[in-house]
């Protein structure tokens, strides 16, 4: 299953939110927001599910942006 991955906007590195889910999912809740505790610069930051993207298993693969 696609997990969801958005950007540190400090660090412009990526970010795995943990949370895995679906396309249809993901349509759903892109205008939801998430809070997450960057793993990069450590600070709690927060964005729109639409901002973020979904990549596969193998990683590296950019497959979906909902806008
Ligand atoms: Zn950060």
């Amino acid at each position: 299953m696609p997990y969801l991955i958005c950007r540190c906007p400090e660090t412009q590195r990526r970010v795995d939110l943990q949370l895995y889910t679906d396309y249809a999912t993901l349509a759903r809740i892109s205008s939801n927001s998430v809070r997450f505790q960057c793993p990069h610069c450590g600070a709690e930051h927060e964005t729109n599910v639409g901002a973020a993207w979904l990549e596969d298993a193998l990683g590296g693969i950019s497959v979906a942006h909902v806008s």
